[in-house]
């Protein structure tokens, strides 16, 4: 599907998050992700198209997906950098299955390693829209001060969730966060090495593997 870029806000140093038309009848569900591919044709692999999640909520009048443009990038990520408010590209309908259960009493703790804050964005605004009584606490890991984003959205949701920050993930304090290990899923969203190494710990505390969902970014 065709759609118009809207406008693009500059989050922080290399961060961008584009804004799009929400086509219409185009429905997702908060943790999902799409295809944008770009008219102009790209020389390198994987060609002109990546994933992003949606890191708007359903609830948003429109869509937008967010990432990293570096000073050293791909071609895709050249192009993307070029894009202006009025530009076109194209969409796929939304993929994935990283959404929440239908069950509002089961225990939530969501894990992010840097962009992988993404689908939680659109998870958290959706059910604080929806005003859903979830137990959720969100710990969400960045690399340096100057990837962290998302924020205010966070702190704007209030005390209904927990949000914490911080440059490490400490196994101990997200532990403690789960109110019982045997029934708390766990949701884990980042580069692929973050996702092995806390699947592997939770693991290790006897989570059950079937309450831990994972979103691996392939490619960051
Ligand atoms: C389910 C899913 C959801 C995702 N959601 C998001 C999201 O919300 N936000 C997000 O940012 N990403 C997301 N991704 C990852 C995204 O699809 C891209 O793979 C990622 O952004 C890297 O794209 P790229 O064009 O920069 O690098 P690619 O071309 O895919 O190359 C991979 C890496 O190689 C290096 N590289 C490539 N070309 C060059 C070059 N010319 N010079 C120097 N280095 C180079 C870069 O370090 C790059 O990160 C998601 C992936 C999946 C699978």
């Amino acid at each position: 599907m065709k759609t118009t870029i809207l406008g693009i806000d500059h989050l922080s140093d290399e961060i961008y998050s584009f804004n799009l038309a929400k086509p219409l009848g185009f429905r997702y569900i908060a943790g999902q992700f799409a295809e944008i591919s770009l008219a102009a044709a790209v020389d390198q692999k994987p060609g002109n198209k990546r994933w992003f999640t949606l890191s708007s909520a359903p609830s948003e009048e429109i869509l937008t997906f967010t990432t990293k443009i570096p000073t050293t990038k791909s071609d895709y990520k050249s192009l993307l950098g070029q894009l202006k408010p009025g530009d076109e590209v194209d969409i796929s309908h939304p993929l994935g299955d990283f959404i929440l259960p239908k069950l509002n009493t089961i225990p939530i703790v969501c894990l992010s390693g840097g962009m992988g804050c993404t689908p939680f964005r659109s998870i958290l605004v959706e059910a604080s829209h929806a005003d859903k009584p979830i137990n959720i606490s969100l710990f969400s890991s960045f690399k340096s001060q100057k990837d962290v984003i998302f924020q205010d959205v966070f702190s704007g949701l209030g005390n209904r969730y927990h949000h914490y920050v911080n440059q490490r993930l400490d196994m101990q304090d997200v532990l403690k966060a789960a109110p019982d290990i045997a029934t708390t899923y766990f949701f884990l969203a980042g580069p692929e090495g973050f996702i092995m190494e806390l699947s592997a710990q939770l693991d290790n505390a006897a989570v059950p593997k079937k309450h831990i969902f994972t979103d691996a970014f392939i490619g960051l």
